[in-house]
């Protein structure tokens, strides 16, 4: 039983619970306004319980076999595949990315599902050679205890899985404090926890706010806090764990991401890379692109093709299959891209597409409600400071820079912001690409491609501001283990 008086409950040590807090809060859709479900707002009384019951549960969870616990997992791998499409319809209604989008997210939660539960049969540790022949020598992997999960609406299902799959299987139990947006998809994958058998404990939601975070945070038996969000939020964290012995939180954050189109780049490549890293997901992804630096010998061509795209890319209904941009998660949101254009208007850019306001026309029937953008894209000089060109959106709202040297300044361009998350060249000459991999700061490099995608079995983040630690993907394992030195002697000499 997961809803009380119709309204969503929290997932405490194997129980639905109301928890002690009196409000609630909805989830809406953000492409009409639809009321979706009402949840109950975790307290910080709530995550004491959620941790409590995740450390009492640890003790018994982290005797079983990897391969046991994975078994766990298998469970909801299948569920999640089996119910594809109807899970990517919810994500789709909760967070507004179009339907392929959608079913995509799913897609990356069994993906990283599939990575942990088959790592659990893969050999963990290193056996290394003594400095002395009788003795043997190992790394061993041990699970850290509790892990808080906080996580960001935008991915509400993957992100999710691939910060929970791996700490599981590990032996570590979990708190996760979705997103305050996407408490609707954080409330079926508790069921499908429950659904699982997961005893008691080991897996535990409490549905909230940032105050609801910032309790886990703060929380001493919490040993991991994982977390996927603003590099405002990151920041804090990352300093009030780095005071505390003992604990570790590993931050994944924002960027504002580049793609460098050079002299003798492929344009049909350059024009499709751009327009799906700035536009898709309405340009709410971490890795999306929001400063395209392009050569001045290809640049006018550049421009008239990526002004034309941004001009007819289909605004509207996320379900509807021929959308390629659904509305922003909320008009809190819709307000700061709103912002920002007036802001890089202010600062003097050009503008060539300034599709903010959409037709009535372009709105479907019955999604007046919704939160409504198009592009935004402008013309700026790569040399000055502006705060447009350097602060992310968060949006479709794109600067086009002009360069004129060689790949040298061109990576220059592209390291000149705080962030180091995600970047794409595309270039047809290999030592461009390869300079560009080696001098451009960031974790998630690209070529001939746009930086959209994301692999589990390759790390996933960022440097500079853009990250501290891997909370995801392939690395996680090292947020959520210890390592021990073991030295055994095998002579009856000590020495
Ligand atoms: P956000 O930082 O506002 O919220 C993320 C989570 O943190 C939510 O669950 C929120 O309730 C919680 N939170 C808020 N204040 C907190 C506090 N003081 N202590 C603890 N928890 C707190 O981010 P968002 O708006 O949900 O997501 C958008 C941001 O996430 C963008 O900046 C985007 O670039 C970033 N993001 C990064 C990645 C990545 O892998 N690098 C992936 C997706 C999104």
């Amino acid at each position: 039983m997961s809803r009380d008086d119709d309204v969503y409950q929290h997932y405490i040590d194997g129980e639905w619970t109301d928890g002690t807090g009196e409000e609630t809060f909805t989830s809406e859709n953000p492409a009409n306004g639809d009321e979706l479900g009402k949840f109950r707002r975790g307290t910080e009384a709530d995550v004491d319980r959620a941790v409590a019951a995740a450390d009492d549960a640890f003790e018994e969870w982290k005797e079983l076999s990897h391969i046991d616990r994975a078994e766990y997992l298998w469970d909801i791998y299948h569920e999640l595949k089996e119910r594809h499409q109807e899970l990517g319809e919810i994500v789709t209604m909760e967070c507004g990315k179009e339907i392929s989008e959608g079913k995509a997210d799913v897609t990356e939660a069994w993906h990283m599902v599939e990575w942990a539960a088959g790592d659990a049969r893969h050999p963990k540790g290193d056996v290394v050679p003594s400095e002395i022949p009788s003795k043997d020598a190992y790394m061993r992997r041990k699970p850290r205890g509790v892990v808080g999960c906080i996580t960001p609406w935008n991915f509400p299902v993957a992100i999710p899985f691939w910060h929970m799959a791996v700490a599981l299987v590990e032996g570590n139990t979990v708190v996760f404090k979705p997103a305050e947006q996407t408490p609707w998809c954080a409330q079926i994958l508790a069921e499908m926890f429950e659904d699982a058998g997961v005893p008691d404990g080991v897996f535990n939601l409490v549905q909230g706010f940032g105050d609801a975070g910032n309790a886990i945070v703060e929380d001493d038996r919490v040993d991991t806090v994982l977390f996927t969000g603003s590099a405002e939020v990151g920041h804090k964290i990352a300093s009030k764990v780095g005071g505390e012995p003992g604990k570790l939180a590993a931050c994944e954050m924002g960027g504002k991401n580049n793609i460098v189109v050079t002299e003798n780049a492929d344009l049909d490549t350059a024009v499709h890379s751009a327009t799906m890293s700035s536009f898709k997901t309405t340009g709410q992804r971490c890795v999306s692109s929001e400063r395209i630096v392009v050569h001045e010998d290809v640049y006018d061509e550049f421009k008239e093709r990526f002004v034309e795209n941004a001009q007819n890319v289909a605004v509207g209904d996320p379900l509807d299959e021929n959308t390629f941009m659904g509305p922003l998660i909320e008009p809190e949101h819709k307000q700061k891209v709103s912002q920002y254009n007036q802001l890089a208007k202010d600062e003097g850019v050009t503008v060539l597409v300034d599709r903010e306001e959409l037709d009535d026309s372009e709105i479907p029937e019955g999604h007046e409600e919704g939160h409504w953008v198009g592009p935004f894209v402008y013309e700026a000089d790569p040399h000055e400071d502006l705060r447009c060109t350097h602060e992310e959106v968060f949006g479709p709202h794109v600067a086009l820079l002009k360069y004129s040297g060689d790949i040298e300044e061109a990576v220059d361009i592209h390291n000149d912001t705080d962030y180091g998350l995600a970047g794409a060249i595309i270039s047809e000459d290999y030592r461009q690409i390869n300079y560009f991999r080696d001098n451009a700061e960031i974790g998630l490099a690209y070529g001939n491609l746009p930086c959209i995608g994301a692999e589990v079995h390759l790390p996933f983040g960022g440097v500079k501001k853009s990250g501290n630690g891997y909370p995801s993907a392939r690395e996680v394992i090292e947020a959520v283990t210890e390592r021990t030195a073991w030295t055994l002697n095998n002579s009856k000499d000590i020495e």
